[in-house]
């Protein structure tokens, strides 16, 4: 799938991941276009009704109708799939499209998941109230402590699922580990590398045997798009997974596909620029007298640091969260709400992986679901504000955020 259609050049092996970002996809049209063309079609004609049979009965490779694969789509699939390592790669309409097909696809009624309880919140909520009326059991563990897991794991067992960094403290949990307990267990390892992207984790090569992403956050990159996938072996994927999504119908708009196929080019280039903004702005935010405390996996007083600089081609990623100084939470949310009231570039918005910095309040947004004790328990006050940290000059970011700091420490 990955030659040059015109001149039939198959690529090298041994391409270096940056490499494979930009030339991964699959082949040219006979029209020779250098930008990969968007297949905006529903179905595809047959040449012959013999041809059509075949394709039918899956026993000659060709497209027949966009719901079961189009061309647009599989060029994004080969993209990711050579950026994590992986054999295969299935897409899917979000990510929560792709974390739905996982389970689905893998878990029937008696099996049993032990899934971080500091996971994304639809995944607790799909695992924890819907799947769990199918007769899926989970058992919702810490998300550092690996003796936990291993405690939960029952003769059921047929998944452990984690996210790693994780939303909004980017705890880390350590993806070799895990795998350990899950194989012993004769259960598979799923990792939602949504934080982290394949630009500085592939959780395959740590012992995992599925990779999901939120196509929708860093690998547009530019927020214009929902998009979703899973990555793992052609078994998994190809054999148990693809049928299932052709059947259920949450597949990748093949317009969707192209802008994250795109996205794929610049991945890594965004990441580590996008990384190295935000270790400059939770190093200054450490300083800060208005700030209590800064989670980012890229300082020394972050607890899963050395596991995330080992994990995570060391490197902390582009999401940090902070708490603001404050007597009790009724001052801490109003000096929250301040901060992101007085910023001028950041955007408001409850999303992540965009070039452009993002604040929010997860007690608020995301994690208002929860109760005060829940929020407590995982570390979610009402002093924290979330930063997606983007492109923009870090020194403008910084003055962002000094202007409603500052203030604090003025009225204090
Ligand atoms: C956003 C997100 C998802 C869900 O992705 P969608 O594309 O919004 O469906 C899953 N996991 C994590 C960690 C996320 O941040």
């Amino acid at each position: 799938m990955n030659e040059d259609f015109l001149s039939q050049r198959p690529l090298p092996e041994g391409l270096h991941p940056d490499t494979l970002a930009l030339r991964v996809s699959v082949p040219r049209s006979g029209y020779g276009e250098h930008s990969e063309a968007v297949y905006l079609t529903s179905c595809f004609v047959q040449p012959d009704a013999a041809t059509a049979a075949r394709r039918y009965a899956r026993e000659q490779p060709g497209y027949t109708y966009t719901r079961s694969g189009n061309p647009s789509v599989t060029a994004f699939e080969n993209r990711l799939a050579a950026l994590e390592g992986a054999e295969a790669a299935i897409a899917t309409s979000s990510g929560m499209a792709a974390i739905t097909l996982l389970a689905v696809a893998l878990l029937k009624s008696g099996d049993h998941v032990v899934c971080s309880r500091a996971m994304f919140g639809s995944t607790i909520s799909l695992l924890g109230e819907h799947l769990a009326r199918f007769g899926v059991n989970t058992t919702f563990v810490s998300q550092t402590d690996v003796q936990a897991w291993r405690a939960a794991v029952r003769p059921q067992t047929r998944l452990l699922f984690a996210e790693t960094p994780n939303n909004p403290l980017a705890d880390v949990c350590d993806i070799a580990a895990l795998a350990a307990i899950a194989h012993e267990a004769g259960a598979l390892l799923a990792i939602d590398n949504c934080f982290a992207t394949p630009a500085l984790q592939r959780p395959l090569a740590l012992g995992a045997d599925l990779v999901v992403q939120s196509g929708t956050k860093f690998l547009d990159g530019q927020g214009r798009v929902m998009a979703g996938a899973v990555c793992g072996s052609r078994a998994l994927v190809d054999e148990q997974l693809r049928p299932l999504s052709k059947t259920l119908g949450m597949v990748l708009s093949p317009f969707n596909a192209w802008v994250v196929h795109k996205g794929l080019e610049t991945l890594a280039l965004r990441v580590r620029a996008q990384s190295a903004h935000a270790l400059a702005l939770a190093q200054w935010l450490q300083a800060h007298a208005a700030v209590q405390r800064v989670h980012y996996p890229g300082l020394a007083s972050h607890p899963g640091h050395a596991l995330a600089m080992a994990q995570q081609s060391g490197c902390g990623g582009a999401i940090l969260a902070f708490a603001v100084r404050a007597a009790d939470p009724a001052q801490a949310r109003r000096r929250a709400f301040h901060v992101i009231d007085s910023t001028r570039v950041c955007s408001i918005a409850t999303n992540l992986g965009d070039v452009r910095t993002l604040i929010s309040h997860p007690a608020s947004t995301s994690h208002a679901r929860l109760s005060e004790p829940e929020r407590d328990a995982a570390g979610v006050g009402q002093g924290l504000l979330r930063l997606s940290v983007g492109l923009e000059h870090a020194p403008d970011i910084q003055q962002d955020l000094a202007r409603g700091l500052d203030h604090c420490l003025a009225v204090a």
